[in-house]
């Protein structure tokens, strides 16, 4: 069991209209006195709503991504100024979907989550294999490399999350064996405390891939698995208030 107060993160994705902020309505009525800390990231067009919906309610609201600028001639990106304008408090990075669809490589990354600190944002930053990785035998080195290249100098529990999700697990329905889990969740952690100190034992760690309210309470219980980041299982609010209730 997680040594920290253990943190469930929901990604919308490109999902969400203004309909959707009901599922936000449903999940801050559902958290009164829950054991863990909760996040939604919608698609930027509702930040700003969501984060008005939440108001006052012990519900974290935050972007998916962020430019590495505070402003500028991007069209089309957001920064993490504006998130955190909209009243976001979290931001994602690195993404499998965000290195996949639009080449960002660990260096980006790093920026990003340099950016997010410097709009005041907690930093939520995602590492994983793809299955080509995992048959050859490379993931705890996929995964040290991507820790080497994306997390910053100056992390800590304070303004780091990283979220453990296997490529091949995200959104397909397969999860990781509990044993890859416990395998990949070690590993990161000590590659943490051997760069940042014992203080990084208070980095959370979240699983990604797959997790459901029918798994949560199989997956969160395990060593190092401080939370989970949660994409289609977000949507909807019984279903993530499902995964949160596994949580402590
Ligand atoms: C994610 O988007 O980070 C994710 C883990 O998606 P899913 O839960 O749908 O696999």
């Amino acid at each position: 069991m997680s040594t920290v107060r253990q943190f469930v993160v929901g990604n919308w994705k490109m999902n969400g209209t203004r309909a959707s902020l009901a599922e936000i309505d449903a999940v801050r009525s559902g958290i009164g006195g829950v054991a863990c800390d909760v996040g939604i990231c919608p698609p930027a067009t509702l930040i700003a709503a969501a984060t008005e919906r939440a108001r006052g309610a012990a519900l974290m609201i935050g972007g998916q991504d962020c430019h590495t600028a505070a402003g500028g001639a991007h069209t089309g990106d957001v920064s993490a100024e504006m998130i955190a304008d909209a009243g976001g408090t979290l931001v994602v990075v690195g993404h499998s979907e965000r290195r996949t669809d639009h080449d960002e490589d660990d260096a980006l990354v790093r920026a990003k989550a340099e950016a997010g600190w410097r709009a005041g944002l907690l930093v939520i930053l995602c590492i994983g294999e793809t299955e080509a990785q995992r048959r050859a035998g490379e993931t705890l080195a996929v995964l040290s490399s991507q820790l080497e290249g994306s997390v910053p100098d100056g992390s800590s529990a304070e303004n780091l999350v990283v979220a453990y999700e296997p490529v091949w697990a995200i959104g397909t329905g397969l999860t990781a064996s509990n044993d890859d889990i416990r395998e990949a969740h070690a590993h990161i952690r000590t590659e943490l405390v051997a760069r940042f100190g014992e203080a990084a034992a208070g980095i959370r760690l979240l699983y990604g891939g797959s997790v459901k309210p029918g798994n949560a309470g199989e997956i969160l219980p395990l060593a190092n698995v401080d939370g989970a980041l949660v994409g289609g299982a977000s949507l909807k609010a019984a279903d993530f208030l499902g995964i949160i209730a596994a949580a402590g």
